[in-house]
């Protein structure tokens, strides 16, 4: 591979590192490294079920990261219905430790401002807890989607998928959020081993036009930080421009911005593709309280409409039935787009709310809660995948060898084990929800969306 590298490429990384250029550049043809980071609001090491894969996966511990492991490829974890139960995210394992710097507090407000396909976003709205909020963001409405399917995968209750350019979020959002994550466009040489076609695509004039990006979206990321907020900057290039000199630049043009740290993970030094992470801290002031007056005239929480009030009560008596250990939703509001009602959370302190998505798209406006048909309720395949097993009033199990279970998987109906209740209930890999199905003589009809079954 590393025959293969840009030569303007490799004349610049040998004028940026010197006698450390070699093993940097031989680095290109040393094998990868696989991470996958565990969802601590399904489960955590501690687990039994842990024990079991640890061997099976190879798993070792990532040392910035308290939830990732590195994996061996073989092992091929995306495969695993644990990965279908959101058990765990396939993310590589220097990626993880933007999050990690940018150190969410449970209960803030965040915003990850270019989230998909949506590792920071799932590892951030794990860090806050049911009482926080995670506005995501992904400009690409295709992407936008992946990322809304990666949150609801991993049961996150507290986290809105939106896709907005980043001007327009900062017309709405100014000094909106306790900490921003800008895992920003990049030129992407620390993906030239994963993906070889990136190389097609670096030259020194797109390596300008992405610095020039970023300066562009972290001015607006600024524009909305809290005073005292921080704003976690990272990339996955190697190169200064996209990197210290675009803090550089950011710093002269935002002074009440601090840098606090920077970091940076080489693929020649530790096991990882490499990453750069830039911390950032609003130093205070009065400009942005101005704006917070402008969010504050966005309007208040309405109250819902007769028809959502109506949906809502609805869903409840579904609940009730289906669901009578339901754990409480998160401070929010329901709301109904069409048939689809969502759960839209407010966060702590109730600034956020449904007039504050007027006019943006948003493709996950909130946890998903179901489908409003005629005369019936169909839940959601995200509330499933949001609730523990004991939320429910019976559930499918099956265990991971079972042929059921990969029946199920692949979208099949299939023979209900003893003593399961009819109507709606959840599938289970072991005690870990997969998707609904609906049981009646003895069949368990298949209501995993079509798009996540296996081919
Ligand atoms: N944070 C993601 C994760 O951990 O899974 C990866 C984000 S990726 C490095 C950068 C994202 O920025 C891409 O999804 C891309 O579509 C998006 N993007 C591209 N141009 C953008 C722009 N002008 N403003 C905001 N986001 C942009």
């Amino acid at each position: 591979m590393r025959n293969l590298l840009p030569p303007a490429f490799v004349g610049r990384v040998t004028d940026m590192l010197g006698p450390e250029a070699e093993p940097f550049l031989a680095s290109y043809d040393a094998p990868r490294s696989f991470g996958l980071r565990l969802n601590p609001a399904k489960w955590s090491a501690e687990a039994p079920e842990f024990a079991e894969l640890m061997p099976l996966f190879g798993l070792e511990p990532i040392p910035w990261c308290p939830t990732g492991y590195y994996y061996a490829e073989e092992a091929r974890p995306g495969k695993h219905p644990y990965h279908a139960a959101g058990l765990y995210y396939l993310q590589e394992p220097s990626a993880m430790s933007s999050a990690e710097l940018l150190a969410p507090q449970p209960g803030e407000t965040v915003l990850d401002l270019a989230a998909a396909p949506g590792g920071k976003a799932t590892q951030i709205a794990a860090k806050l807890g049911p009482d926080g909020l995670l506005i995501a963001n992904e400009i690409h409405p295709a992407r936008a989607q992946i990322l809304s399917e990666n949150l609801e995968r991993m049961g996150a209750a507290n986290a809105v998928a939106v896709n907005a350019p980043p001007d327009k979020l900062a017309e709405r959002f100014p000094a909106f959020f306790d900490r921003i994550m800008l895992d920003a466009p990049c030129s992407g040489e620390g993906m030239f081993r994963k993906d070889p076609d990136a190389m097609k695509e670096w030259s020194p004039a797109h390596v300008e036009m992405c610095a020039a990006r970023q300066l562009d979206i972290v001015r607006h990321a600024a524009a909305m930080l809290k005073p005292g907020g921080v704003l976690g900057y990272s990339t996955c290039t190697f190169n200064r421009e996209e990197n210290e000199e675009l803090i550089q630049a950011v710093l002269r043009e935002c002074p009440a911005l601090e840098l606090e740290r920077t970091e940076r993970i080489w693929p020649h030094l530790t096991r990882g593709e490499g990453h750069f992470v830039a911390v950032l801290r609003h130093a205070g002031g009065s400009e942005n309280t101005d704006e917070n007056a402008r969010t504050r005239k966005a309007g208040r929480v309405k109250p819902p409409s007769r028809q959502t009030a109506e949906a809502m009560a609805q869903f409840q008596a579904f609940a009730a039935e289906y669901l009578p250990a339901m754990p409480e939703l998160p401070a929010g509001e329901p709301i109904l787009f069409g048939e689809q009602l969502y759960w839209l959370p407010h966060g702590r302190g109730g600034r956020f709310h449904a007039g504050l998505l007027e006019g943006l798209k948003a493709p996950r406006p909130g946890l998903h809660l179901a489908t409003m048909k005629k005369n019936r309720v169909e839940p959601a395949h995200a509330l499933a995948l949001a609730m523990p097993l004991s939320a429910f009033r019976g559930a499918a199990r099956f265990a991971l060898s079972s042929p059921e279970l990969d029946a199920y998987l692949r979208g099949h109906a299939v023979q209900a084990p003893e003593g399961v209740p009819s109507g709606w209930v959840p599938v289970c890999a072991g005690r870990f929800p997969l998707g609904w199905a609906k049981l009646s003589e003895g069949q368990l009809k298949n209501h995993l969306p079509k798009g996540l079954r296996k081919l």
